[in-house]
């Protein structure tokens, strides 16, 4: 097995590039300084959304169809990759905290996939500031009065479980 290489993967940087091909624009291994000085450097960081996109190696993050447990130095193998998980649950925690949106995605995920995924996310966030005047259909911010669109107010029956 290589070493491990815990930048530019395959998988990410297809991911990447695919990306790029998009029109999108993010940063690579950005480091991110948290609460606590805990440093997280997401694989894909798109700054102004705060989305942050890690991009997990089957074998170094557990994966659950290919991360089984290597037979041989398991002694070795299991508290070190045990390790990785836990550190990744509280990196994930931390940004969360820290307002961000993770995205994990495991490197056996076909590219399609990865980028519909990735793409949901930025669509679900808003950046922050005026949206880029070139982009219309980008309508960030409060939903404008005379939209008419939409039907107003939308409220489900209120449950009111206080009823016994
Ligand atoms: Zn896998």
């Amino acid at each position: 097995m290589r070493a491990n290489r815990r930048t530019d993967t395959k998988p990410e940087l297809a991911l990447r590039h695919a990306l790029h091909r998009l029109g999108y624009r993010y940063r690579k291994d950005y480091r991110l300084d948290l609460d606590g000085g805990r440093r997280v450097r997401p694989d894909i960081a798109f700054t102004a959304r705060k989305v942050a996109v890690f991009v997990d190696g089957c074998f170094w993050h557990a994966c659950p169809e290919h991360g089984s447990n290597p037979r041989a130095n398991e002694w070795y193998w299991g508290p070190k990759l045990i390790k990785n998980v836990e550190r990744d649950r509280v990196n994930d925690a931390a940004l969360i905290l820290a307002g961000w949106t993770v995205v994990r995605l495991w490197e056996h995920v076909p590219i399609d996939e990865a980028v519909g995924t990735v793409v949901t996310a930025l669509t679900a966030t808003v950046a922050p500031g005026p949206a880029k005047a070139a982009d219309p259909g980008n309508a960030a911010g409060p939903v404008s009065p005379s939209d008419g669109t939409e039907p107003p107010n939308r409220i489900p029956p209120a449950t009111d479980d206080s009823l016994g």
